[in-house]
């Protein structure tokens, strides 16, 4: 039996591989036989190259079909795929070339002069260019070379446990980590999310998100493959391309700000979105504002679902069943998810402690990081993962924060979110982030950073004051921030190192 994820998802194709695999936004259209074709020419180039057996592909590229493809034929080549933020710069390349010292580095043409540079000096043997898709084609030497290339490959024979990708993980505090995936957690959690989530016949998924991230690629661009189904492909997310695609689309993945963009969009509405069959958010937290507007606007209740690049999908609501607002659903099958306090006890039902977790998508350990490894690692197997959280009465999980992004305040520990939901509350509210700022008396300060509706406004005295009739007076804000928007990644996380370094400074 091979193991390679390629394999998987050729076993999944359509029987006529004439069939739609992509469509682009500006009407290119790839087959199946395109995507079989296009990665056995890129493997044949990759396989050419005299690479060491389990070499590392590292890719900084626009997003575009031939991108997706250049990471299907690392796969099918028996590589392995290590995906760049495009927003990266010199010093974070220079950090990722050589803590993974990859044997290629593909990126885009404009950048070639510097990142080759960088690579070069780490010792990586190929530096390769694939530029953006324009008006259907991309240049680049990567496509280039493979043209000339056969649009035949045999997929490698590949063991469950062998590596399939690098994920470097966001590194808000210290030095970023690259996640090992194998082939089996990646393939596993496919599996799994394909029968939870029922896909079907006939799915169409448009795919707006990144490829550089496991959202994106893991879930989104594997779920369609999976599925043998097509997808209408956004370079970036655009509210006005996204509803106007909709209506051709029975899928929609997105982070949380997609939806509060899509409901900032006047022509967001019930019809555009009458073939849709399921929208699902993720990569942080979902407001229940946003998920209720979002059913009242469309009819439709967002599904949320929870993981991270070190363990793929943790859990998620319901396909057919309740879907609760502010939590991240119930543990997905083999995935064994517990609670656990201070002490290491097993919490009870509405108890918050630290997420841990088990299962066949939990990844192998960190890049050369051995001891990081075992540190994150309970002496029973299981991956302590970062996140504070509890269960409710009927086993569905709400994630409370980060652990780092737990405040001591005067002794007492102050969970944001509860503070968070608090002040999302009061009247003329639409966002906030609760934060620990360094304080002389209590270690740390709970403090506020909120964003308002437009033309909406409260003062810090307001909102102090109604929250001491509702909260314990440690936990209620010493001082309150009022902020245009908060800080985001691309993935649509509050970046609190950010918040917390501003007001440090103030
Ligand atoms: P990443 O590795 O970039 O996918 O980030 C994983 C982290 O994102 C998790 O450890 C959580 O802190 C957060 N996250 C992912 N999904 C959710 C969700 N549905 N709600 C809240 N936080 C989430």
């Amino acid at each position: 039996m091979n193991a390679n994820l390629y394999h998987l998802f050729q076993s999944r194709f359509p029987a006529d591989l004439d069939d739609c695999w992509c469509e682009t936004e500006d009407q290119h259209y790839y087959s199946w036989r395109d995507l079989e074709r296009g990665t056995a020419k890129i493997a044949n180039l990759l396989s050419s190259c005299d690479l060491p057996a389990g070499s590392c592909i590292a890719a900084q590229v626009e997003k575009s079909p031939e991108a997706l493809m250049l990471y299907l034929a690392t796969i099918r080549a028996g590589f392995v795929y290590l995906p760049l933020n495009t927003a990266y710069r010199a010093n974070e390349m220079d950090y990722f070339i050589n803590d993974a010292a990859p044997a290629v580095v593909v990126c885009s043409p404009q950048n070639f002069g510097w990142v080759s540079q960088l690579a070069f000096k780490a010792g990586t043997a190929h530096v390769f260019t694939l530029d953006e898709l324009r008006s259907g084609k991309n240049s680049g030497s990567l496509l280039s070379r493979a043209a000339a290339q056969s649009d035949t490959f045999k997929t490698i024979q590949k063991n469950p446990d062998d590596l399939a990708a690098i994920l470097y993980t966001s590194g808000t505090t210290g030095r970023s980590k690259g996640a090992m995936l194998t082939q089996h957690n990646l393939a596993s959690n496919i599996q799994t999310l394909h029968t939870y989530w029922q896909w079907q016949k006939g799915d169409v998924l448009l795919h707006a998100l990144p490829l550089f991230h496991i959202h994106g690629l893991f879930v989104a661009a594997h779920g369609a493959l999976m599925n043998g189904s097509k997808m209408i492909f956004l370079s970036k997310f655009d509210s006005t391309a996204v509803i106007q695609q909709l209506a051709r689309s029975s899928v929609f993945m997105g982070v949380p700000t997609y939806y509060v963009r899509l409901l900032s969009d006047p022509h967001f509405n019930r019809e555009c979105c009458t073939k849709m069959r399921l929208f699902i958010s993720g990569s942080a937290p979902l407001l229940s504002e946003t998920f209720h507007q979002f059913t009242v606007r469309t009819g439709h209740t967002i599904l949320e679902r929870y993981g991270m690049s070190e363990t793929a999908m943790l859990t998620s609501n319901p396909y057919q069943g309740v879907r609760k607002a502010g939590t991240v659903g119930l543990p997905l099958p083999d995935v064994s998810v517990r609670i656990t306090n201070q002490a290491g006890d097993i919490c009870k039902n509405e108890e918050i402690g630290d997420i841990q977790v088990k299962g066949p998508t939990v990844f192998s350990g960190y890049w050369n990081m051995p001891e990081k490894t075992a540190e994150e690692f309970t002496a029973d197997g299981y991956f302590k993962t970062g996140d504070v959280g509890c269960f409710d009465t009927d086993g569905y999980l709400s994630i409370v924060g980060r652990s780092k992004d737990l405040i001591i305040s005067g002794g007492y520990n102050v969970y944001p979110k509860e503070i968070e939901s608090e002040i999302d509350t009061l009247p003329g509210v639409m966002e906030s982030a609760v934060i620990g700022l360094p304080h002389a008396d209590f270690g740390e300060a709970v403090t506020a950073v909120v964003v308002m509706k437009k033309d909406e406004m409260l003062s810090e005295e307001v909102v102090i004051n109604t929250l001491k009739n509702r909260i314990a007076n440690y936990k209620v804000p010493k001082q309150v921030y009022f902020v245009a928007e908060l800080p985001r990644n691309t993935m649509g996380k509050v970046q609190k190192n950010i918040l917390r370094k501003t007001y440090t400074q103030e």
